[in-house]
Formats: structure tokens, sequence, C-alpha cells
């Protein structure tokens, strides 16, 4: 079981800033930058490589739902959003997840 099942059980806390019966967001535990929320679906999706045509609604909630979190954390001067998949993308937590991150100008292109 991922950590991330276990915040979305409660077994362990999370910071929660938006949930709802679909998904949950919740600061970062180790931020890289002065605002790091992670959005995740409460199905246990693997990564992008597992979603299926049954995750398109869930998907495309997953995506709404990121202007409205940026805005109640008050990311007026823009974000980034991040979702790393596998090994090369430099995923460590094997359940989808948009990393929304802002509060400072961020560097493109990521190492
Ligand atoms: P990934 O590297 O898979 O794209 O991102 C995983 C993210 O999960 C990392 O930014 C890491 O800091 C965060 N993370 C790992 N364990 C925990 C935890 O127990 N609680 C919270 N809130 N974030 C975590």
């Amino acid at each position: 079981m991922t950590v991330f099942q276990k915040i979305i059980d409660g077994e362990i806390p999370a910071r929660i800033v938006y949930e709802d019966e679909h998904c949950l967001a919740f600061h970062d535990v180790s931020p890289q930058a002065p605002v790091h929320v992670l959005l995740i679906p409460r199905k246990p999706v693997v990564s992008l490589d597992e979603l299926t045509e049954q995750d398109t609604q869930l998907s495309g909630h997953l995506l709404t739902m990121v202007p409205r979190i940026a805005e109640m954390l008050g990311l007026t001067d823009g974000y980034r959003t991040v979702i790393n998949t596998g090994g090369h993308g430099g995923q460590t937590v094997f359940h989808l997840h948009i990393h929304i991150m802002g509060g400072r100008p961020l560097a493109w292109p990521p190492g």
C-alpha cells in the first residue's frame, strides 16, 4: 500500500486543502516551492500509464480542480503542475498525483 493510500484511509495525517468524493489535495511533506500541494484521485491509479477509458471523467475532474485549488492557495501569479511517471520521470510514490507548485518564479526546464 502506498503512503498516499494511507492518507486517503486516514492512517497517516496530511495537511488537506481540498477533498471531494473523487479526489484529495494536501501539502507535500517536502515542499520544493513556497506552495507545494499534491492532488490525487481516491481511486488507486498507479500512474498516468495506468489510466483507461473508464478514467476519462476522473481525469477531467482532476484537471478541472487544479485551477480551483490554485486559487484557494492564492497562486494568483501562476503555478507549475507536474506529473512524474515511472523511473525516468522521477516518480517515487506509485499512486497518480499532480504536483501544484508556486509562490515564486519557477525555472524551466527542469533537471
Ligand atoms: P513523485 O516523486 O512521486 O512525483 O512525488 C511524490 C511526492 O510525495 C514527493 O514530492 C514527496 O515529498 C511526497 N511525499 C512522500 N511521502 C509523503 C507523505 O507521507 N506525506 C506527504 N504529504 N507527501 C509525501
